[in-house]
Parts: structure tokens; sequence; C-alpha cells
């Protein structure tokens, strides 16, 4: 996944550079993030409400 552009990240919060991360585009052009911890410990929603400003969760991607 590319590096999150600014207003992405203002948008997104801290999802937007968490290596957890999974971008979902709808059939209308809208774009989530799917939180992949979701699927192993039920305190992570799979769609987080944007923007994620503090999650205990967070791990940054590697710099690609
Ligand atoms: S762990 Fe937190 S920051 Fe990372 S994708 Fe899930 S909700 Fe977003």
């Amino acid at each position: 996944m590319p590096t999150p552009n600014q207003s992405e990240s203002q948008r997104a919060g801290l999802c937007a550079a968490c290596r957890h991360a999974d971008v979902v585009t709808s059939s209308r052009g809208a774009m989530f993030y799917r939180c992949r911890r979701s699927e192993t410990d039920p305190r992570f929603p799979k769609y987080p409400a944007l923007p994620v400003l503090m999650c205990r969760g967070y791990e940054a991607r590697d710099p690609a």
C-alpha cells in the first residue's frame, strides 16, 4: 500500500498508516478501512469510525 498523503491521513487518522488496515472501496467509490485486528480481537471494530485518533493496536507500516 502506498504511503498515505496528508489529506488521507487527516481523514482516516491512524488507520491510514497502520499495518493492520486494509483499504476497501465500495461500488460508489467510497473508501473504508478494514481493521485486520478485528479478526482475532473483538475490541477492534471491523470498520473503524474515521478518523481514528487513538488506537492501542496501531503499528506503523514499514516504509515502502
Ligand atoms: S489497529 Fe487501530 S489504527 Fe490499525 S487499522 Fe485497526 S483500528 Fe486502525
